[in-house]
């Protein structure tokens, strides 16, 4: 058996990715399938603007441009990135979010 070190060094690989309705359907390279609604998706980008960002006085600040429409949850577009990372160009224009691969499965829970 691998020491402890080795193990996070394994990158999962995804196989297949489609949007079906209002869930994006992910297949992972272990044969496992996850579903993620896209407003879940969304409400959970990554991204400075809608994560937030913390300054130097450890304040935390969110982006201005925040109100999600209908629009705001259609996924017009998905670009992998890397191997590691999906990037989502929303049906509002928003596309500043990369979705890694980890992030996902732990969104889908
Ligand atoms: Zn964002």
């Amino acid at each position: 058996m691998l020491d402890g070190e080795y193990v996070s060094v394994a990158r999962m690989k995804l196989d297949d990715m489609q949007v079906i309705g209002d869930e994006m359907a992910l297949k992972w390279g272990d044969g496992s399938e996850q579903f993620i609604p896209l407003e879940v998706l969304r409400r959970a980008c990554p991204c400075a603007s809608c994560s937030g960002e913390v300054d130097v006085m450890g304040n935390l600040h969110k982006g201005l441009s925040h109100t999600l429409r209908s629009e705001s949850f259609q996924i017009r577009r998905v670009q992998p990135v890397g191997g590691y990372a999906l990037q989502i160009f929303w049906g509002d224009e928003h596309n500043t979010g990369l979705y890694s691969y980890d992030f996902l499965l732990g969104l889908g829970e």
